[in-house]
């Protein structure tokens, strides 16, 4: 485990990086004192000198309770005053993780003279709603509603009633339904379904991971308490991935025919026979078509619809279908607006006057 000299900056005279072994300050010559943060460069090397590894390994420094200098760990007496260790007390040991490391001395405070000081930046504010709707204003809204004034220009309604006549048919299905009259019936095939046939031995190629051993790595730095940095090792797993060839039964399915009875038959349906109509402008109130039922004959399905065709002042054309209800309040000749939605394949929507 690699051991590395850091350093530390003197409290007293504020000089930097003076290297972590010394217990005075080169500058001043005051002791290192008590609580002395000590941090590792990033390009510190690593120490190979045999005595400053014992002198490494030795164990954290201490500071003389009585005169305050600073001694080795080895240090039986005060190198100031010559007391004995006594209770002094230890300098700190730290375990940092690799991103945790101290690298530098600690930013010295500002000082409190503001003349140098920069002027408080100006918050950035928000500037509001009606400001981005400016900003949508310059560049326009891809679906904002488009309105345009226009003149109703036809109004156009249909109407249909469906005849339908009671008729006898000819069909064919799995069943026979009430009130049928059945001609002939067959064996025939309905379905099919898959029925497991046999297995197959197959191969196919399988991985899988395995830890082949462990990878040892540094994943942090001891502060040693005496100036010295030392590796904290971390192990992990190392995996391969490894595949074999392996067999396996695969199902091989059939196709089976599912059999039924199919019946033909015949029956009376009502099936459309005709459709009767009634078609105006504006001229004519919309109404249903007279329908004439003859023998076996009904009236089945109504529809109706009803389109509103306009133009605005430039001559362009739009058309709407509305409910008879809405039909009924528009004539030609009348002021409308209408709402236009982009992109939506130039429908209108009539702005109702509000009542
Ligand atoms: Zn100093
Ligand atoms: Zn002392």
């Amino acid at each position: 485990m690699a051991i590395r000299e850091g350093c530390w900056d003197c409290p007293t005279c504020g000089s930097v990086a003076l290297p972590g072994r010394q217990v005075n300050c080169t500058g001043c010559g005051n002791p290192r004192p008590q609580g002395t943060r000590f941090y590792l460069p990033e390009d510190a090397p690593e120490v190979s000198d045999a005595v400053r590894l014992a002198q490494a390994r030795g164990g954290a420094d201490w500071v003389c309770e009585h005169c305050g200098a600073s001694a080795r760990a080895v240090d039986a007496r005060c190198p100031g005053c010559g007391a004995e260790r006594g209770s002094s007390a230890v300098q700190a040991t730290h375990e940092y993780g690799m991103d945790d490391v101290p690298r530098s001395g600690e930013p010295t405070r500002p000082r409190m003279a503001a003349s140098t000081a920069a002027p408080p930046r100006p918050k950035r504010r928000w500037k509001g709603p009606a400001f981005v709707l400016a900003l949508l204003g310059a560049f326009g809204w891809c679906n904002s509603p488009k309105e345009v004034t226009a003149t109703v220009a036809e109004a156009d309604w249909q109407r249909a009633i469906e005849v339908q006549e009671y008729r006898t048919v000819r069909e064919e299905d799995w069943s026979l339904p009430s009130g049928a009259r059945q001609l002939s019936s067959e064996r025939a095939i309905r379905d099919y379904r898959q029925v497991l046939d046999h297995y197959e031995t197959r191969t196919r190629q399988v991985s899988e991971k395995v830890q082949v051993g462990t990878r040892s790595f540094t994943c942090g730095q001891r502060d040693m308490g005496n100036g010295y940095f030392e590796d904290i090792t971390c192990t992990e797993p190392e995996y391969e991935t490894r595949s074999h060839t392996e067999e396996y039964q695969e199902p091989i399915y059939r196709r089976e025919p599912v059999y039924g009875t199919k019946y033909s038959y015949e029956l009376e349906r009502w099936l459309p026979d005709d459709t009767a109509w009634a078609r105006g402008g504006a001229e004519k109130e919309p109404a249903w078509p007279a329908v004439r039922i003859g023998k076996n004959e009904r009236e089945g399905a109504r529809v109706e619809k009803y389109v509103l065709r306009f133009r605005d002042e430039d001559g362009k054309t739009y058309e709407r279908e509305v409910p008879m209800s809405q039909f009924s309040r528009y004539r030609p000749g009348q002021q409308v607006r209408l709402k236009m939605r982009r992109g939506g394949g130039g429908e209108v929507e009539i702005v109702e006057p509000e009542s």
